[in-house]
């Protein structure tokens, strides 16, 4: 058996390195220029174009300044399009549609979402004992039913708009490779737990080493789940159309290249009035002001330049990930179809569907590799110009040692590239109002919302956290009281306890 070329069991010593404070000095910048490739940005025709809404006069005003075009920022506006389109109401006061823009500091869709691995897994059961320890049952089983929704419904989305063949969306599942014994009992435990807890676990089958040796081609245990891939760049891309062509009483603009870079507060006595709310946020571009009355914060990583409280530990730390897009060393009939996760997460790849008959072996996504620069497993390192050679070298020798027959050790990945995840110490994002608990006024803050902080896991949440925090916006609109829906964890709220830091 090749040895392996991350350390295993690094995820206890990640979690350490996760709560110590950020060097001294630290603060999260804009993103930055000039980032390196993704994939996912090798198909011209993919829409919209990359830098729409870049030039040109800028939309001064609005009523929801939505700020990062990711998958949070273009679901929230999905959800905002579908919750006004019958909104006659509130239409017939205003007396125009409802305004919503959105910002992106570079190209549309450049952050996370069009630089991350490609994969729409719902988790299953992998952390399911400490949740239910810590949160109880209820808490446990919500956390998997968020993901289960936020899923089905992008499969749903994709298949109703007739565009599951543009965002290659693929059914392979996801085989989660256990290299240690120690792997093995606790993906096993949270399994049984969640199986007693009665979740459905159709699809899932337990595989012993030889049978993935004859399967799939490594020497390992595993288990296999059902999950998803698709193209996340174009997934977002049809959400924006869709936002955008919903109805005629809600408009969405989108302004690219476009970094808010300040928010400051507009006095009430200086507001216009804009039918039922009053512009309240001044936001600060480089291009000009905008005035809105809701502001909310889809920035991810980057949520701290904005929200300065939320730097550190307690709040969203920045994770620079790696990624490479590398040719099989076999046709694709010789390779499972499925994806995979390894190291308790760390690492994950998938083969993407050949369409191409030139090609003549699948092009493997493969991520991770970040325990290799332990102890600061890229924390706080923000620069997606330029990838880590440490790294990049134990993502090249991965698939050969996990699947000796199927990869070449010296093939040279095709792309290699580096994106910006956000981490927080629960492992959950933040969603709903901006909470500074420290600052006695927060007055300034009424309007704002956030939705950040997926820990490397957004495809299967931001999409619902996106709905959540939409909804909140809309209830405020229309005086309504939020209730939070079934599907939701509240620990995911900003207003619940965070442990203290
Ligand atoms: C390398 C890598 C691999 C990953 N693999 C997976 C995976 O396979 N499956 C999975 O579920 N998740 C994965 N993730 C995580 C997933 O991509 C994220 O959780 C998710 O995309 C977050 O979406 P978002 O819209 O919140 O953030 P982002 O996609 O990061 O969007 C935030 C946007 O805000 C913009 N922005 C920031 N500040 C400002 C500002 N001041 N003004 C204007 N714009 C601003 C940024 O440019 C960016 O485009 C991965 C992430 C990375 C980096």
């Amino acid at each position: 058996m090749a040895t392996l070329p991350v350390p295993l069991h690094a995820w206890s010593e990640h979690q350490v390195a996760l709560g110590l404070p950020p060097p001294p000095g630290t603060r999260t910048p804009l993103p930055v220029a000039n980032s390196t490739k993704a994939f996912w940005f090798t198909d011209p025709n993919a829409y919209p174009a990359p830098d729409e809404g870049s030039e040109g006069p800028l939309t001064s005003d609005a009523d929801i300044c939505i700020i990062g075009s990711g998958v949070t920022g273009v679901s929230a506006a999905y959800h905002l399009a579908h919750a006004f389109s019958q909104d006659e109401n509130l239409v017939a006061e205003l007396k125009r549609p409802v305004k919503a823009i959105i910002l992106e500091a570079r190209d549309f869709c450049s952050g996370a979402t069009g630089r991350n691995g490609g994969h729409l897994t719902p988790d299953k059961w992998s952390d399911f004992v400490r949740l239910e320890n810590e949160r109880g049952l209820d808490e446990a089983l919500r956390t998997l039913a968020i993901e289960r929704h936020t899923a089905d419904e992008l499969i749903r989305i994709m298949g109703q708009s007739g565009k599951a063949d543009y965002v290659d969306l693929t059914h392979g599942g996801r085989l989660i490779l256990l290299f240690s014994d120690e792997e093995l009992a606790k993906v096993k435990a949270n399994y049984e737990a969640s199986k007693a807890a009665g979740t459905n676990m159709t699809g899932v089958s337990w595989l012993s080493k030889d049978d993935v040796w004859k399967q799939y081609g490594a020497p390992y245990p595993a288990v296999f789940i059902p999950g998803n891939n698709l193209w996340p760049l174009k997934a977002v891309g049809v959400l924006y159309q869709l936002a955008a062509s919903a109805s005629s009483n809600f408009f969405v603009d989108l302004h690219t290249h476009t970094a808010v870079t300040a928010i400051t507060p507009i006095s009430l006595s200086n507001a216009s009035s804009h039918g039922p709310f009053p512009r309240r946020h001044n936001l600060t571009t480089p291009r000009g002001q905008i005035g809105c009355s809701y502001v909310l914060h889809a920035t991810n990583a980057y949520v701290s330049h904005l929200l300065p409280h939320l730097t550190g530990p307690s709040g969203v730390v920045p994770t620079r990930g790696q990624v490479m897009a590398v040719r099989a060393g076999v046709p694709a009939d010789e390779l499972s179809a499925a994806g995979g996760i390894g190291n308790e997460g760390l690492e994950y790849w998938f083969p993407r569907p050949v369409k191409n008959p030139a090609e003549d072996a699948p092009l493997v996504i493969v991520g991770g590799g970040r325990e290799v620069t332990q102890p600061g497993f890229e924390f706080y390192e923000t620069d997606d110009s330029v990838v880590n050679p440490a790294v990049g070298k134990a993502l090249r020798a991965f698939l050969p040692a996990a699947f000796p027959e199927k990869y070449e050790e010296d093939r040279a990945p095709e792309l290699e590239w580096t994106g910006v995840m956000g981490y927080t110490r629960t492992g959950d994002p933040f969603v709903g109002r901006v909470v500074d608990s420290s600052r006695g006024d927060t007055a300034e803050l009424d309007g704002q919302y956030l939705s950040v902080g997926y820990n490397g896991h957004g495809m299967p949440r931001a999409f619902a956290c996106a709905e959540v925090v939409a909804g909140m916006i809309v209830s405020d609109i229309r005086k309504q009281k939020w209730e939070p829906p079934n599907w939701f964890p509240k620990s995911y709220l900003t207003d619940s306890p965070k442990p203290v830091s």
